[in-house]
């Protein structure tokens, strides 16, 4: 079964204890896991003594067998060629679209990118375009952190969302033809990188580099 766990931590705010639940691994077995990844309703706390709200951040993994993927989460840059060693030697993760993220709002957006269809590598390199299209167009703008993107099954909108200094956010509507356009041309190539797990903003722009 998902794994939930409680555990006791001491709020930022009140410094009082406060017990959270905590998923070490996740799949379809939790009703609507991907909904509840999405909505990042799993990682929410709120003390009881103060009130506040807060996110919880952890290692975790989804096994999202509807959407064919398994995602792991691993915080610690230096833990993950440990766990790419793990990936490699299991089987339990074959024919699935095996992911390694740095946190729980890049799972949230790979889930969203696998619910909504599309192919995450794409995706990435997709925003590494537009990123360089709209700092072009918006040279004053300060982005705060790379673009993400964002899609609700529900309503069909797809958007990439560019978050500025002062509070500054920009949506831009995925581009259907566009990323149409870089699947044609190069799905095919990605393919052929067996054996990688992290597929993020710094993959995309190591991988532009080598199609300019
Ligand atoms: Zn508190």
């Amino acid at each position: 079964m998902p794994s939930p766990e409680v555990v006791h931590l001491l709020c930022p705010e009140c410094v009082e204890a406060v017990n959270v639940t905590v998923y070490r691994s996740i799949d379809n077995r939790l009703p609507d896991a991907a909904d509840k990844v999405i909505s990042g309703e799993l990682f929410k706390y709120r003390c009881p003594h103060c009130g506040r709200k807060d996110r919880l951040e952890y290692d975790l993994s989804f096994h999202d067998a509807e959407h064919n993927a398994w995602i792991q989460v691993v915080h610690d840059p230096a833990q993950i060629p440990d766990y790419v060693t793990a990936l490699n030697l299991s089987s339990r993760h074959q024919g699935l679209r095996v992911r390694i993220v740095h946190n729980i709002h890049e799972m949230r957006e790979k889930t969203m990118t696998f619910v909504m269809g599309r192919d995450d590598r794409i995706l990435e390199i997709y925003k590494y375009i537009a990123k360089a299209q709209f700092l072009l167009q918006s040279p004053d703008f300060v982005l705060t952190r790379e673009p993400f993107y964002a899609g609700s099954a529900e309503t069909g909108d797809e958007v990439v969302t560019f978050l500025g200094k002062g509070g500054k956010r920009e949506l831009a509507p995925l581009d259907e033809s566009y990323y149409q356009f870089l699947h044609t041309e190069f799905a095919g190539q990605i393919q052929a990188e067996a054996g990688r797990y992290v597929y993020d903003s710094a993959w995309a722009k190591e991988f532009a580099k080598g199609i300019v």
